[in-house]
């Protein structure tokens, strides 16, 4: 523990349950001092439900790092992991984990600061973190948690007063990060190609306890545990499909064990609906293109399983057999969460054999006129077509009908069926150039008002309001050449 620092007690209440593993998997660790802490954005709703107080002024310090929580035990965490298809040892390379935080309702969230300098697995980066990508990353986690996707969120970003060196001289920034657990399919793969098998039986034991503690009467635990996670990457992946979301680099360590969209690089709102889109500017072959996000989750999965294999049966072709049957599920869990709410984005309450061929059909006629996803659910929902190629087509015309033949054979009312869809289509979602034009304000003339406004619109995307309709604009040029990258 690092005795130097301060330690403060305004709310926090803390645990190390994760620094009570073995000591394979993590390291001490505490993040670094900096010179001049200064809050950019605070997120006082969440502060609130963790049981922190609202007046942050004493906090800043343990944003920045500079100050630790009563009871914290900062550690970097071990993890490996598949980037684009090859293996890796990775780890916190520059971020550490303060602890765990105990909610007034009882609930368990890592608390951790992204870019508080380097550890002892950050290779060759300088461990930091710069002002932009953070601000993107709480931008991005908030309008996830809006939409209703399970995801970690973000409660503060501070400016450190360093500098961090990238391709241009940038202002440092430290993101707090609040996550379920940082428990990732790299965490698995580390244990398995590194530790002792007990080692990997105590994190799947743990992981077991923080995430799926109903598992006791279960006849093999460790294949409830392959289960549970096949089944909350099935329902998470089925939501970013239906909101369009395109994460951008699924690599194994960015896949969090408890089911939340974790790790904020390269991702971006698809615009005009096409499976091909990407937006990162390292993925030129389209690995993580949206239309593949399902396949790259199961490929993900079967890394996972693959760490599992010696706890789940001691005869390995029995292990192999197990997994692969739970493996096989996927696909169908997927695929029925996303034709579930896909459904409900069209307004359709109960089941018909033809629903799908509905829901292909308009996708391909989005696909074909080049239509705006999120628009396109939207206009459809207030029933207000505006005068684009698309709405103006036979095509649509003729799907159209169809729908609305569809909707006519269920028994509930034109109003049921809108709050329906309004619950499923959102009114706004943080586009691309709305977030480039808050980052911009941010770094530029520090005027974080851009930042907060697109903030308070974002964090309800399913209120149809007014103050919404400025955001449904599409940008000028078509954000086709959008490109996001990794690693910033
Ligand atoms: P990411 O692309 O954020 O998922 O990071 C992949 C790996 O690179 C993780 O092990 C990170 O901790 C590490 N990493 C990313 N940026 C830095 C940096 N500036 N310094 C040290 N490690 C980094
Ligand atoms: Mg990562």
């Amino acid at each position: 523990m690092d005795m130097t620092k301060t330690k403060i007690n305004i709310g926090w209440n803390f645990d190390n349950s994760y620094a009570r593993l073995p000591d394979v998997f993590f390291t001490k660790q505490s993040p670094d001092n900096v010179p001049s802490p200064k809050l950019i954005i605070f997120n006082h709703s969440l502060a609130l439900s963790l049981g922190l107080n609202e007046k942050t002024t004493e906090n800043i310090e343990v944003f920045a790092g500079n100050t630790l929580p009563e009871g914290a035990h900062p550690i970097a965490q071990a993890y490996g992991g598949h980037q684009y298809g090859y293996f890796n040892m990775l780890g916190d390379g520059r971020a550490v984990l303060l602890g765990e935080q105990i909610t007034p309702l009882g609930e368990r969230f890592d608390i951790q600061l992204k870019g508080s300098g380097r550890t002892s697995y950050s290779r060759r980066g300088d461990g930091k973190a710069a002002l932009g990508p953070m601000l993107r990353e709480y931008i991005i986690s908030e309008a996830m948690h809006g939409l209703g996707i399970p995801t970690t969120r973000s409660l503060a970003v501070v400016t450190t007063g360093e500098s961090v060196f990238r391709e241009n001289i940038l202002k440092g920034a430290v993101l707090t990060r609040i996550a379920a657990s940082h428990i990732r399919v790299g965490t698995f793969q580390y244990a398995r190609e590194w530790c002792k098998v007990e080692e990997l039986k105590a994190l799947a034991d743990y992981t077991l306890k923080r995430h799926f503690y109903n598992e006791v009467n279960h006849e093999n635990k460790y294949l409830f545990l392959l289960q549970e996670v096949i089944k909350r990457q099935a329902l998470l992946i089925a939501k970013w499909q239906l909101v369009g979301f395109v994460h951008g680099v699924m690599n194994t360590d960015n896949v969090s064990i408890s089911g939340e969209t974790i790790d904020y690089g390269p991702c971006a709102f698809m615009d005009n609906y096409d499976p091909a889109t990407v937006f990162s500017s390292i993925d030129s072959e389209g690995r993580y293109a949206y239309g593949n996000q399902p396949y790259i989750a199961a490929w993900n999965l079967a890394r996972f399983a693959e760490t599992l294999l010696p706890l789940l049966n001691n005869d390995k072709e029995k292990a192999i057999q197990l997994a692969e049957n739970a493996l096989s599920n996927f696909t169908e869990l997927y695929q029925n969460n996303y034709e579930l709410g896909m459904r409900q984005k069209l307004g359709i309450f109960n089941e018909e054999p033809k629903d799908n061929q509905l829901i292909k059909e308009l996708l391909s006629i989005m696909y074909k006129y080049g239509a705006d996803y999120t628009n396109t659910f939207r206009e459809l929902t207030l029933h207000e077509f505006s005068n684009t190629e698309m709405f103006k087509s036979e095509d649509f015309d003729k799907w159209y009908k169809k729908w609305q033949e569809r909707l006519s054979r269920q028994m509930e009312s034109k109003d049921y069926v809108q709050k329906l869809m309004k619950n499923s289509n959102p009114a706004v979602i943080p586009r691309n150039h709305r977030v480039e034009e808050a980052l911009e304000a941010a770094e530029k003339q520090e005027d974080y008002s851009v930042m907060e406004k697109l903030l308070s619109v974002i964090s309800k995307p399913y209120d149809y309001s007014i103050d919404q309709i400025e955001y449904t604009t599409l940008p000028k040029k078509s954000a086709c050449n959008y490109r996001t990258f990794c690693g910033t």
